[in-house]
């Protein structure tokens, strides 16, 4: 195996022998193989369009779902990545019937072999060290990875049936491209086009996720527990919430969100729910000592599986893209209705989780909350009473080195609003940093595809202030990053002109020297050092 995909990456370098996540070497090659065969359907499709024929939802629907199965965290389950490099060969064949145009087609566009007793063995040969040239392997990757979580989120809005036809169209020509012989040059204009789309993604769900569920809302979010019986519901998916909030109304169960999903507190359409009690723990990387406190079963919507203890596991179920071998997935296509009924009767059975916080934390502050703020916020930039915006978004993780987040947020001074979203928000969130006016010092607008929030505070901000560069506003970024969808919302915060960001806790790995550097001259991304240091680059 070589993976090199996530912030966790053994050395710094790559895991080889097994991934510092959990993740096997024969999953992690499988992987490989069915990004591969997604690549070549990606070309068919891409090549179907060119000669005006209409692709259908469900081939958008398999290259999305293939690409966030495999985002860090996701999915550990051979079997079901198997099933999928079968599915997207089958659909492949389909379309290949229809196309007109054969010549100089890709091997994995004409990959049809269906023995999965030969897969181990090919998939050695397409993974990431198939490409030598180590500046063009690293463009490649970081596109792909890019690609994952645009994917991530465009999966997420197809379940709330929205759908951009331009959006997947794109992510399919961006796969195919990548099976070819690209320069360098070619490689970074088409890294900035997927931040471009990455915004279109972002925005595709964040339009699906206000027009069903309301736009978010200051909210109060209780952190400690109920005497009930509780299931708790972590990843990103606000549709899968939604039908296990509805399937467990009068049953003497309540529901509380871990991690991701804290912020779905905050959308109006969740408050009318009695038994959506509260938020339990903190980011994905605490979950095993959470979740066995927990007591009851826990939902995994999306990707932050840590390989779960023997102890709970039998409690802790997946569904969508995720998956882990012995844990029961709750099936249910897009459009579906699932069944939770058997969740919720392993709830019945469970203690009460044991409360392992008290008190509450306040969020809900996207987009059209924070613009509805506009003129306090204005007003206290105006008069001085705020200095600066620090960007603080992205992912939380188990390395000791992201105590420096907790100790940044801390050090800035009492002038300075940290902005935020995704899970990185643990580090500072229940730190009680006070306010500014009655503007709290932390807005949260709410997960990590909420930094689209941010990215339209930060516009509205610039149109308020008659700025041409976005540049010029008193705002600095220091985002911690992750896995895969963090690369996503990087490349979309670049495409709109956003510079000097740092990040941390260390750059990628799969970024190499040369790559490194087109992003220091061009966008001027920095990695980060002390707290002292750094909040004299990024404050003053
Ligand atoms: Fe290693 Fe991260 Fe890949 Fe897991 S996802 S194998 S930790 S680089």
């Amino acid at each position: 195996m070589f993976c090199f995909q996530c912030q966790e990456a053994a050395r710094n370098f790559g895991c080889t022998q097994v991934g510092v996540c959990g993740k096997q070497p024969a999953t992690s090659n499988l992987m490989d193989l069915m990004i591969w065969v997604t690549k070549g359907l990606s070309q068919v499709a891409t090549r179907l369009r060119a000669e005006g024929k209409q692709i259908d939802k469900d081939v958008n629907h398999i290259v999305t779902y293939n690409l966030f199965q495999t985002i860090t965290n996701a999915n550990f389950d051979d079997d079901k990545v198997v099933e999928r490099i079968l599915l997207t060969i089958a659909a492949k064949e389909q379309l290949l019937a229809t196309l007109a145009d054969k010549n100089n087609l890709s091997t994995a566009a004409l990959f049809n072999n269906a023995d999965v007793s030969t897969y181990a063995e090919l998939a050695k040969t397409v993974g990431v060290l198939a490409e030598s040239n180590e500046d063009v392997r690293s463009l490649k990757e970081l596109i792909t990875y890019g690609l994952k979580g645009v994917c991530a989120y465009t999966k997420h809005a197809n379940n709330l049936i929205n759908e951009n036809e331009e959006l997947d169209a794109f992510i399919q020509k961006a796969l195919s491209d990548l099976l070819e012989v690209k320069s360098v040059d070619e490689l970074v204009a088409l890294t900035l086009e997927t931040g471009k789309w990455g915004v279109a993604g972002m925005a595709l769900l964040d339009t699906a996720n206000t027009s069903t569920y309301g736009h978010p809302e200051i909210t109060k979010v209780k952190l400690g527990v109920g005497k009930n019986p509780g299931i708790l519901i972590s990843g990103h998916d606000l549709r899968d919430l939604e039908m296990l909030l509805e399937q467990t109304q009068g049953t003497g169960v309540d529901v509380y969100t871990h991690s991701e999903m804290l912020p779905a507190h905050y959308y109006p359409a969740f408050k009318k729910y009695p038994n959506f009690y509260g938020n339990y723990g903190n980011a994905w990387w605490m979950q095993k000592k959470e979740f066995e406190s927990f007591n009851g079963p826990i939902l995994m919507t999306t990707n932050c599986i840590v390989p779960p203890a023997q102890s709970y596991k039998p409690r802790l179920f997946t569904t969508g893209a995720t998956g882990f071998p012995g844990c029961k997935h709750i099936a249910g296509n897009i459009g579906e209705q699932k069944d939770f009924s058997e969740i919720i009767a392993l709830a019945k059975t469970c203690p009460a989780p044991t409360q392992i916080e008290d008190g509450e934390l306040v969020g809900g502050f996207a987009h059209e909350q924070v613009f509805a703020l506009a003129d306090k916020v204005v007003d206290a930039v105006k008069s001085g009473a705020i200095k600066k915006f620090v960007v603080m978004g992205g992912c939380d993780g188990r390395s000791k080195s992201r105590d420096y987040y907790t100790e940044f947020a801390k050090a800035l001074p009492k002038d300075t609003v940290i902005l935020t979203a995704g899970c990185a928000k643990y580090k500072y969130i229940k730190l009680n940093l006070g306010d500014i006016g009655g503007i709290p010092r932390v807005l949260d607008a709410g997960q990590c595809n909420d930094s689209y929030s941010l990215a339209l505070i930060a516009l509205k901000l610039k149109e308020v202030f008659g700025l041409d560069d976005i540049n010029d506003l008193p705002i600095a970024y220091n985002i911690a990053w992750y896995e895969q969808k963090a690369v996503i919302v990087l490349l979309a915060l670049l495409y709109l002109g956003v510079k000097n960001i740092h990040l941390g806790p260390t750059l990628p790995a799969f970024l190499s020297p040369n790559v490194a550097n087109v992003l220091v001259e061009n966008f001027g991304i920095a990695g980060i050092s002390s707290v002292e240091d750094d909040l004299k680059v990024l404050v003053g």
